[in-house]
């Protein structure tokens, strides 16, 4: 239905106002810094052109019948559950870009005074920031009852993941070699290692 129909979509609206928020208050800081190495490519411009697409498909959900055709019913302690995750892929998203600092970029660039950040959450797993992105894509889909809408967003992020995250690690251990490599070697990827 059209605007706001039941609780989740209310979650789901004031958690995304949120998420937008930590993004351009973070965007706005980092706007200075340039970059020494940049790696765009075709593919990319794609992926996150389509995770953007995936992530605003909600408010056409929202505020125009357009996806109507697309809805289903979800029972509520799915929502609940949906929200929990939401709330985590907020808090991640923030305290990510708190640690990440002035060295975060949309696209993959190293900037002039780029520093490895070990610190924080990256103490325990080299991409929070993409940890972040999947919850918030899975809540999506708990917390709104549209096959598009919901899901769209965790869709494109799954290949976005893929495609990126070796092209990353790739051009961190250009930059930073050794100190990188032993990085690597004590931390998880996405989800937290406990073994050495
Ligand atoms: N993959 C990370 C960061 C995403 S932002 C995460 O999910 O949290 C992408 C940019 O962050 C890349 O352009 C890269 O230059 C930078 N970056 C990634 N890991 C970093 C680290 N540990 N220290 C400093 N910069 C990092």
């Amino acid at each position: 239905m059209l605007g706001i129909d039941n609780i989740f979509e209310l979650i789901f609206l004031a958690g995304f106002i949120a998420g937008s928020v930590i993004r351009k208050v973070y965007t706005f800081k980092c706007r200075h810094g340039k970059a020494v190495k940049k790696h765009k490519s075709v593919v990319d411009i794609i992926l996150i052109s389509a995770g953007g697409v995936g992530m605003v498909l909600p408010l056409f959900y929202l505020f125009s019948p357009w996806l109507n055709f697309a809805d289903y019913h979800l029972p509520g302690w799915l929502g609940w559950i949906g929200t929990a995750v939401f709330a985590m892929a907020l808090l991640l998203l923030w305290r990510s870009h708190a640690d990440l600092g002035r060295n975060w970029s949309a696209i993959l660039r190293i900037r002039q005074e780029h520093s490895l950040v070990t610190g924080g959450l990256y103490r325990h797993i080299r991409h929070p920031m993409y940890a972040a992105h999947l919850l918030w894509a899975i809540a999506q889909g708990l917390l709104l009852e549209n096959w598009l809408a919901g899901w769209a967003f965790l869709i494109v992020f799954v290949p976005l993941y893929l495609v990126r995250v070796p092209k990353e690690e790739r051009m961190m251990l250009e930059q930073f070699d050794e100190q990188y490599r032993q990085y690597v070697s004590r931390t998880g990827g996405i989800i937290m290692r406990f073994w050495k």
